[in-house]
Parts: structure tokens; sequence; C-alpha cells
């Protein structure tokens, strides 16, 4: 069996159900289609590019429907596929270049002079234009048409062979380039395809950025394997994705800043959205109120927990759990086992906190090029330090209580923000916050919050916030700072970047 020929096997099996739309330059493919691309896409990387096996290939665009035939193309031709965030500045994209040595750097037009200095600082050596608009660079397009496309089954590889990296959002730090495996996205697929049942039947739409876990995986790389559809967005547009969501598709995965969003247009109700059988939420915690809305709307959105060092997958909340269980992650899935242990390094208590471990075939092989933070992530036999803290009810269900690093001390007692960020986003006029350590002289650090108002609220009074803290937490855990504002720092993943407000 050739694990690798995931394009190849579909287009024998399925040639003609429809692979993949993109919803903004309506280019479709069928898994015959899909597949051709992908074998043409090999042969131009190892031909006209002369790349060789194992080389690396960035990209750097929207998402769009080419991207999966380079993903499956990748798989053909042994290359590492290195999709980029296009939001980083020309620093950071160069740092992420030296950090995985691209032969070829693949472009949409809108990064045309971002490619070109890319090139010019000796950061790669081909370039390839997605539009063919540059005259100075190889054309996509006339390239893939020149190839004679190979559509035997192309050599089976080791399950482990890297296929593609994901830089890591860099909310904690300096991104990391996950390494991303066949034997991880097949975990995957089995992870979220028999939690969430999909099936060839299935569409879904992606909103969200394909250089992410969140976008290649979930559930994109999955419903391929289940021989679905995939509607890929150029980005999340609230309006476009309502009437997709409307009318088209079966099944969708959202950050809580989707969600958000969701709730808040205008012409949201659950009536509207009954297409949709399944709805997945994770990446960060979703607010209560946005969970509890939804709900009431008829709509049980599943929260889930993964990494991009997992896959993503790990633990998924059964439908049926939505309302009793609101604000769990749910259960470890099929590939998942799980510890939660102290400082010491030993099991907690049932229902204590600590840190989450994670092992399975869904955990990376390592980081790139990182021997030492791949050693200092996962233990030799195999358990993956998660950096979260986590705690298990009585009945199996997992709560991601908050990240380590997030943690700070105040007179000596652990505060755990997001906890106080929960009891905060319930206050009235409040719609989003972030709560942060600062250092103070008294307490060593103490608790700063940043909050965006409900629209038409009242900006409540710094005494007001705290007495509403202090009727339902712990005095410590209370903020000592309140300052409203306009918007948090967010990521490319809509994740709050709480370095940004620590040095506010
Ligand atoms: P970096 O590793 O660069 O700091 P990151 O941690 O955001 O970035 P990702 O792999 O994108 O990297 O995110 C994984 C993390 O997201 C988890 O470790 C966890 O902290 C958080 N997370 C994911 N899902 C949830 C959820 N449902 N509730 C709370 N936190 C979540």
């Amino acid at each position: 069996m050739n694990m690798f020929d995931l394009a190849g096997h579909r287009a024998r099996v399925t040639p003609n159900r429809p692979a993949l739309e993109d919803l903004a330059s309506g280019i479709a493919y069928t898994y015959q289609q899909l597949n051709e691309q992908a074998a043409r896409f090999a042969a131009a990387a190892l031909g006209q590019w002369g790349l060789q096996e194992g080389d690396r290939v960035a990209f750097l665009g929207h998402s769009r429907a080419e991207f999966f035939a380079m993903l499956f193309g990748c798989a053909k031709a042994g290359l590492i596929l290195v999709p980029l965030n296009w939001r980083l500045a020309q620093p950071e994209l160069e740092q992420l270049m030296e950090d995985c040595t691209p032969d070829a750097l693949i472009f949409g037009e809108e990064f045309t002079d971002s490619a070109r200095k890319l090139r010019a600082s000796g950061h790669t050596r081909v370039l390839v234009d997605l539009d063919g608009k540059a005259g100075d660079c190889r054309h996509y397009d006339t390239d893939l048409a020149d190839t004679t496309p190979d559509l035997a089954p192309h050599p089976d590889r080791d399950p482990d062979t890297p296929w593609y990296l994901l830089y890591t959002s860099g909310t904690t730090g300096r991104p990391k380039g996950v390494i991303q495996t066949f034997r991880m996205m097949m975990s995957n697929y089995l992870n979220i395809g028999l939690a969430v049942d999909l099936t060839g039947q299935d569409t879904l739409l992606n909103v969200l950025p394909l250089f992410h876990t969140a976008g290649i995986n979930l559930y994109s790389s999955a419903v391929f394997l289940a021989g679905g559809t995939v509607l890929v967005a150029r980005a999340f547009d609230p309006d476009q994705a309502m009437d997709v969501l409307e009318t088209r598709a079966t099944i969708f995965f959202g950050v809580p800043a989707v969600y958000q969003a969701i709730l808040e247009h205008p012409s949201f109700s659950g009536e509207r959205l009954r297409n949709v059988r399944s709805w997945g939420c994770g990446g960060a915690p979703l607010a209560l109120p946005v969970a509890r809305q939804f709900v009431e709307e008829g709509i049980r959105v599943r929260t889930g927990m993964g990494m991009t060092e997992t896959g993503p997958t790990v633990f998924l909340l059964d439908e049926a759990d939505v309302l009793d269980k609101i604000g769990s992650v749910g259960r470890p899935q099929l590939l998942t086992e799980i510890r939660i242990v102290g400082t010491d390094g030993q099991d907690v208590a049932p229902g204590e906190s600590g840190e989450l471990l994670i092992r399975g075939p869904n955990v990376t092989p390592g980081y790139w090029n990182r021997p030492d933070a791949t050693r200092e992530a996962i233990e030799p036999d195999g358990w993956l330090h998660s950096g979260d803290v986590a705690r298990c009810d009585e009945d199996g269900c997992y709560y991601i209580v908050d990240r380590w690093k997030d943690m700070f001390i105040s007179g000596g007692e652990n505060v755990y923000p997001a906890e106080v960020e929960r009891v905060l986003v319930e206050h009235p006029a409040v719609s989003e916050v972030a709560v942060v350590g600062v250092a103070d002289e008294k307490w060593g650090e103490v608790g700063k919050a940043f909050l965006c108002l409900k629209p038409d609220s009242e900006e409540p009074q710094p005494e007001d916030l705290s007495a509403w803290c202090r009727e339902r937490l712990a005095g410590y855990k209370v903020p000592k700072h309140f300052r409203v504002v306009d918007e948090l720092p967010r990521n490319a993943l809509g994740k709050v970047t709480k370095q940004a407000l620590r040095q506010d």
C-alpha cells in the first residue's frame, strides 16, 4: 500500500467527485484534476525548477486552490512544502527562510515585491509566480502545462518522512518549524474523521489560513481523505461565510474570533444555518457567553483542543456533551494518550490541575533544525509537553486551565489569567478581555486586564469591574489594573498575543 499516494488513490476511486473549489478565483478541481495538477507540480518542481527530493519549497500567498496541488505534488516528488505566514514582516520572513532554506519560493502576485527581495538577499534560488505576471520569474501555470504528468503511483515512503513544515504562531516565542508527516495526517484523519463522521458527502468551508494547522488539517486534509469537498475562502469574510454556510457547507471549523464574528453578523440566526451538520471550534478558549448564544440558536459548537505539534486533534467535545460540559474540550480522541503531571513530573490526583502531556502517532517527530527544542518538548518515550495546564473531571472530560507561561504569581499564589478572563467576559459591558501579569512592588506580580466593550455600553469604572471580580474570585486573582481598548492584539489565527500586552 502506498500511503503517500493519497491524491492518486482518490483519483482512481472517485475521479469525478469535486475535490475543491476556490471561492475567490472559481478554480475547481475534481479528484482526477487535483491528482493531475499535483503530478504536474511534481514534474515541474523536479524538472524546470531543478529541485531534488528532500528540498524545501516555500509558499507565500493567500489561501487558494493551487495550494493543495502543491501539497499533494510535494508528496509525489518527496519535497517538503513550507507555507509561510503572509502577514509576517520581511525580516520575519527572512528568519523563517534562513531556518528552512527553501530552494524555491512560489508566490501570489500580492507578494511579488517581498518574493523578489527574498531572492535578491540570497534566501532562495528560484521564484515561481502563481499569477504569471512577473517577467523575471518562472510562471506556475506555464511550467505545469509544459510537463507530462506521471499518473502512475509514485514510490512509497516512510510515513515519518517530513512532508510539510508548519511554523508555530509564535504566541510564546520564536517560531519553530513543526515537522508534519504522513503518519500525523493519517492519525489526525482518524481522530477527527471518526469523531465527526466525515464522509464523501461532506462539504467543508475553510476560512482559516493554510499556513496554520487549523486551516490545512482541520478539516481540509481529513476531508480529502474522506473524499469530500473543500471550499477554500481566501480569508474569513463574514458575509461570504454566512452565504456559504447557509447554502453549501455541511461542516465547519473556526477559531473563537470567527465564531464571535458570525454571532455579530446582522443576519445571523440558527435557522439560517441549518445546512451545517457539524460545528467545531478550537485554537483558543471559546468564551462561554458566545458558546451559550449558539446553543440558544440551536447550534451545538463542539470545542476541541489541539496543537501544531499534534496534527492537531487531541480532544473534541462530543455533541451530546455540549450542553452539560460547556467550557470543556471533551475527551481524548482515538489515537492519543494523555497524562496530567505536577511540577514533580508525577501524575496529579484525579480532578487536579497539572501540565498536559500528549503521546500518540499524531505527535510530530520534532522541530526542523532544532534538536534542542525537540528534546525539550518531547521525552525520549514520546510524551510531548504541551505547555498547557489542564484538568480532567469525574466524567473524563478535560478542561484547558491556561498556558503554563501565562500563569503569574501574585503574593505567592498562582493566578491563571484564563480563569479571570472567564469571569470578566461575563460582565454585561464586556465583549472581550485579556489578562496578563505585570510587575508590582508589593505583590511581585498583579493582574492587568485589557477590555473591549460591547457597542453602546457605558464604560464601567475600575471599581465596578474590581467588585464584579471580587464577588466571584479570590482577592489575589482580582486584577489591580483595568484598561479599556478598542481591540486586542491578535495573531493571524485570531489568538491574543499576550507578549504585546505585557509590553504595553
Ligand atoms: P507558539 O507555540 O508559537 O507559542 P501556539 O502555542 O499558539 O504558538 P498552536 O499550535 O497554534 O501554537 O496552538 C496550540 C495551543 O493553543 C495549545 O497548546 C493551547 O494553549 C491553545 N489551545 C488550542 N485549543 C484550545 C482550546 N480549545 N482552549 C484553550 N486553549 C487552546
